[in-house]
């Protein structure tokens, strides 16, 4: 599989903010923040879609969720509350073809999303 930009921000051909590294789990801050804070969770491990997760990748999905509550709660935003989305193909608007767990926070979030 060709590398993504996320593939690229993992090997440090291109920069980013980056927040939290550990053996399979990279965050960063997302260039276009759709939220006071917004950053986003990836694997180390290319997977393109979340339709692409098999069930041996379970506890790296699960490490993806810990990271993102690890980061809320040192930035401040776990106890008022925060989002997790996870974009699965074009039709829900994803872009970069590489699961990435968005986390959104430091303002009240509305329901349904849109
Ligand atoms: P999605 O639309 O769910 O695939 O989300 C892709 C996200 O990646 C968007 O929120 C973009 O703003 C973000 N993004 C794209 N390129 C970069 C980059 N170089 N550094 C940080 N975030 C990025």
């Amino acid at each position: 599989m060709s590398d993504t930009i996320f593939g690229k921000i993992i090997k440090r051909e291109i920069p980013a903010d980056i927040l939290y590294e550990d053996d399979d789990v990279l965050a960063f801050t997302d260039v276009s923040p759709q939220a006071p804070e917004h950053f986003l969770v990836i694997p180390k491990q290319a997977i393109a879609t979340v339709n692409d997760i098999q069930p041996e990748q379970a506890e790296l999905v699960g490490k993806m969720v810990l990271a993102a509550q690890k980061i809320a709660k040192d930035k401040g935003i776990a106890d008022d509350g925060y989002r997790l989305v996870m974009n699965c193909n074009e039709g829900a608007g994803q872009t970069v073809f590489h699961i990435h767990l968005h986390v959104l926070g430091g303002r009240p979030m509305t329901w349904p999303p849109g």
